[in-house]
């Protein structure tokens, strides 16, 4: 990335003149000035005033897989990590990273995506050094039939982590969103590579907001850690506790499957109860919400009738 040098002068948040930026990066003022425009494209905000130049208000701190790994409860040879200054899609760096089998797990961070992926090719916002964006790429023994609540076990795990930072009000919606306040903070997008019979590989996306620039659009309801917590969060230590956290419930989950989170998932989930619409294309039923199974299929109780729905195509809406 040609800005990282400039981001990196800027990320203190102190004003810099164009011309001392311009004698730093050995290029013109007016170069400053056009590569400053350019940072807009990633999502950084570059306030600019006359006579004292040019800042990133709050500064930023940049990711490094050695802060993270210090903040990871993990042995030496637990994890190959693997950080990207900028990146189409953590997921599709991991998938592509997975398509051999892998020795031990895999994970992909990034400061920025410029096509970050939600469910059915939706986007994710994935501004600049705001964030979290993690690909965690882990071999699945035995098939994937089993990785039907993988989603879900990967929301209890987040919905935990911020949990234990004091964040109230948590919750998870099925199959893969995670809310505080009834606003999503984050998103879950498993893929699958490989024999999906016998060994294959899952990759684990997750996107948590950190501290999301005012100029970000969302068409829904949304929130970050920053506005949660009152202060900037130290993205190296949430990476490093999630990649942890993951590792430990990929083992767990390769083992036992689902099972194990069933109850865990009730703790944070929003709908337990709830008048819902399950929505699947142009299906749409409507029911009380009545939890999830030992697999992770949705439970939805319509006229004394309690039927499953099984992630992929299905959304699921309050009402
Ligand atoms: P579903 O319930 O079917 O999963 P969804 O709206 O939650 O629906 P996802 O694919 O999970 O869909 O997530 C993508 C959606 O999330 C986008 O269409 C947008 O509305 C919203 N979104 C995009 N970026 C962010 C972000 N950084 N933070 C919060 N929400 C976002």
């Amino acid at each position: 990335m040609r800005e990282l040098a400039l981001i990196s002068v800027l990320s203190d948040g102190r004003f810099h003149s164009g011309e001392v930026l311009g004698k730093m990066l050995g290029v013109s003022r007016a170069a400053v000035w056009k590569r400053l425009q350019g940072l807009a494209l990633y999502g950084l905000e570059i306030e600019s005033v006359r006579g004292k130049g040019y800042r990133i208000s709050g500064g930023l701190s940049l990711l490094s897989e050695e802060a993270v790994l210090s903040f990871a409860d993990l042995s030496a040879d637990a994890l190959d990590l693997d950080l990207r200054t900028e990146t189409g899609s953590t997921n599709v760096d991991a998938l592509y990273a997975a398509r051999e089998r892998l020795v031990r797990p895999y994970a992909v961070i990034a400061e920025y995506q410029s096509s970050g992926r939600g469910r059915r090719g939706r986007v994710w916002q994935s501004p600049f050094a705001s964030s979290i964006y993690l690909s965690l790429a882990v071999e699945i023994t035995g098939g994937a039939a089993k990785l039907e609540g993988l989603s879900l076990a990967v929301g209890v795990v987040v919905a935990e982590l911020l949990a234990a930072h004091s964040i109230s009000d948590v919750s998870v919606k099925w199959p893969n969103d995670i809310l505080v306040r009834g606003k999503k903070i984050g998103g879950i997008l498993i893929e699958l590579t490989g024999d999906l019979d016998a060994s294959c590989r899952a990759i684990i996306g997750v996107g948590i907001n950190g501290a999301l620039p005012a100029a970000v659009e969302i068409d829904q309801p949304a929130t970050d850690l920053q506005q949660e917590l009152g202060l900037r969060p130290d993205r190296n230590q949430w990476v490093g506790q999630l990649l942890s956290a993951l590792i430990a419930m990929s083992e767990q989950f390769s083992e036992k499957g689902f099972s194990n989170f069933q109850r865990r998932w009730e703790r944070f989930d929003s709908m337990l109860g709830r008048s819902v619409r399950v929505i699947q294309g142009e299906r749409e039923v409507h029911g009380i919400a009545r939890g999830v199974t030992e697999r992770g299929a949705l439970l939805v109780e319509t006229e004394g009738l309690i039927a499953e729905y099984h992630g992929g195509e299905v959304s699921l809406r309050a009402i």
